[in-house]
């Protein structure tokens, strides 16, 4: 009979309007913004930049190697890398962008940026309350802005973020090995070298020119 999906459908309607009142798993909508859906993990928005450690200058990850920059495909990514070198929050010294800058009323979420970079230095953020007032200064997020630390990183992405960690913890484990190799190899070489040019000892009568020893006194 004509109409009859649309009375099925209708009753499937009126059984979860009615059944909302006395069963929970029936209401499917929440008094937001005070109740919030948790967001899966693979949610992901606009990106933002990972610091380590407390300070979030100390502690970018990112070194404004620019990779980003010229892979984003709409290019919404400013970055001026800086003329000097910072210490990272392990000591090291790295270049870092003076400015880095995402027009988010450009970017796609596309995570190309987040994909090139070889430093795990940017990654997709889940905020998307971002509603500005004004067009266009507003709409660009500064590096100030951008940066959130790898805690905050964990709490977003937990499963992401723990693989992350273990690559970066794994890298430099190697790293620290082939210097410590290399380290070894250097000082046996050094010894060496030190071996060969090393004088005969004060004293040894066979090296010593010209002084007769027992066998050719016979
Ligand atoms: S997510 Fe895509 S569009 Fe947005 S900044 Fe990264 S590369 Fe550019
Ligand atoms: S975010 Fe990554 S790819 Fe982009 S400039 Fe920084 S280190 Fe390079």
């Amino acid at each position: 009979m004509i109409g009859t999906g649309i009375l099925k459908g209708m009753a499937v309607t009126a059984r979860n309007f009615v059944g909302s009142y006395f069963d929970k798993e029936r209401l499917i909508t929440i008094q937001y913004p005070e109740e919030r859906n948790p967001l899966p993990e693979n949610y992901r928005n606009f990106p933002f930049l990972i610091y380590d450690g407390d300070d979030p200058h100390a502690g970018l990850r990112c070194v404004a190697c620019k990779i980003c920059e010229k892979e984003c495909p709409p290019q919404c990514i400013y970055i001026v890398k800086s003329d000097d070198k910072k210490p990272d929050y392990m000591g090291k010294p790295q270049f870092y962008p003076k400015v880095f800058d995402i027009d988010i009323s450009v970017c796609m979420s596309c995570q190309i940026c987040v994909e090139v970079c070889p430093f795990e230095a940017i990654k997709m953020d889940k905020e998307f309350e971002l509603s500005k007032r004004e067009r266009f200064d507003a709409l660009l997020s500064r590096k100030e802005e951008l940066s959130k630390s790898n805690d905050y990183y964990h709490k977003i992405h937990p499963l992401e973020a723990a693989a992350v960690d273990k690559n970066l913890a794994d890298a430099a484990a190697v790293a620290e090995a082939k210097k410590k190799a290399a380290a070894e190899a250097a000082a046996k070489a050094a010894a060496a070298k030190a071996a060969a040019t090393k004088p005969p000892p004060v004293g040894d009568a066979a090296s010593v020119p010209g002084k007769p020893t027992p066998s050719s006194q016979q």
